[in-house]
């Protein structure tokens, strides 16, 4: 029998399964998606039950509360910022935006595996480029590119482009070209000398910058993001961007939690921590552990990163296998960490 067409790129983007198995009986330690391990503060779960108390009605579809919090916050005016539901959102806007037959976007890889779909759902032709070194990027720029897309901490090895390395790659992107970085993870970024995109956005309106609420700020299950960019270029995304997509709850969630910034920024701190503890223990048990800016560590383990993988959820631990490449750790709380060690450790002894 004859089935419904669909478009035919449909066919050729694998399912989105990151997930797979983690909702049906949830791990007991969940080291795979780069969340938050750390309980909301009462003060979100209270606003949260008050936002709830408004949901016969739709949301601020101009999300202007929180655009407003976010302007103070990185001391930018209200219309170099928009909102979406989670910074995938928006990246699928900015994909959207230069989707056209001909344009192509580029990006180093590996990295955040979202990135291609996008750009086959976009219809412009994705040019994935090796890593690493920000300069073989630049070189790699066509006129028919629209985008370039620069993961800054790069998911899932964690590596991050300093501040000298980003300004001469930012400094040779030409201006009819957007360059996006995406910060999802910055607020986990130590690097000494280390620059956001923010500090670098007044003399380049071809920059924009995507940050979450999903991390740092521990709202993965509510839907934020938001990006910061050129005025012009913000407009024109936002009639890209679903109107009433972030939900009121979110928009309330994510204004207290902008509130509450320090003391969230804090428990950062304790992650990063934690962070240079598993790797200094990895390390010292044999394993090669590159440095990471961000709330996970990434094994490279090539040909037996899915062997690594199937161990650490045997022992009840969910990771991130990219078979054949890596193993992605996220930095977890309570014991899980030491868990993930032991197991670790365990798989070495075991002649891993
Ligand atoms: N960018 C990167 C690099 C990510 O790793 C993620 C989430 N894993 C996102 C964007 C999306 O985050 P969200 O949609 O939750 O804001």
């Amino acid at each position: 029998m004859a089935s419904p067409r669909l478009r035919a790129v449909l066919d050729n983007i694998p399912a989105y399964r990151p997930t797979d198995g983690v909702y049906d009986a949830v791990p007991a330690r969940p080291l795979s998606a780069n969340e938050s391990p750390d309980d909301p503060l009462p003060e979100l779960r209270a606003a949260i039950a008050a936002a709830a108390t408004g949901i016969n009605r739709y949301p601020d579809p101009g999300c202007a509360g929180l655009t407003r919090a976010l302007a103070r916050r990185h001391h930018v005016t209200e219309d170099r910022v928009l909102v979406g539901a989670g910074s995938v959102a928006l990246l699928q806007a900015l994909f959207q935006a230069v989707g056209e037959p001909g344009a192509e976007v580029i990006y180093p890889w590996r990295s955040f595996e979202l990135y291609p779909v996008l750009a086959d759902l976009a219809g412009v032709r994705s040019v994935p480029v090796a890593r690493p070194g920000l300069a073989s990027l630049a070189e790699r720029i066509t006129p028919d590119t629209r985008l370039v897309l620069v993961c800054n901490p790069n998911n899932p090895t964690g590596a991050f482009a300093g501040g000298d390395e980003l300004r001469a790659f930012l400094d040779r992107v030409p201006p009819t070209c957007l360059v996006v970085l995406d910060e999802a993870y910055f607020e986990y970024v130590r690097a000494p000398g280390a620059r956001s995109g923010l500090e670098l956005l007044g003399t380049r309106p071809n920059l924009v910058v995507t940050r979450t609420f999903s991390k740092a700020y521990g709202l993965a299950g509510l839907r934020v993001g938001y990006l910061v960019g050129d005025p012009a270029i913000v407009e024109q995304l936002g009639k890209v961007k679903l109107a009433y997509s972030v939900s009121s709850v979110a928009q309330h969630a994510a204004i207290t939690a902008l509130d509450l910034a320090d003391r969230l920024l804090r428990r950062v701190d304790a992650t990063v921590a934690e962070r240079t503890r598993l790797r200094d223990a990895l390390t010292a048990g044999g394993f090669t552990v590159p440095d990471s800016q961000a709330n996970f560590l990434w094994l490279p383990l090539a040909g037996r990163s899915a062997e690594f993988g199937r161990w650490c959820t045997d022992a009840g631990i969910a990771v991130r296998t990219f078979d054949g490449e890596g193993v992605r750790v996220s930095v977890g709380g309570g014991g899980d960490n030491d868990a993930f060690l032991a197991a670790a450790l365990r798989w070495r002894a075991d002649g891993g």
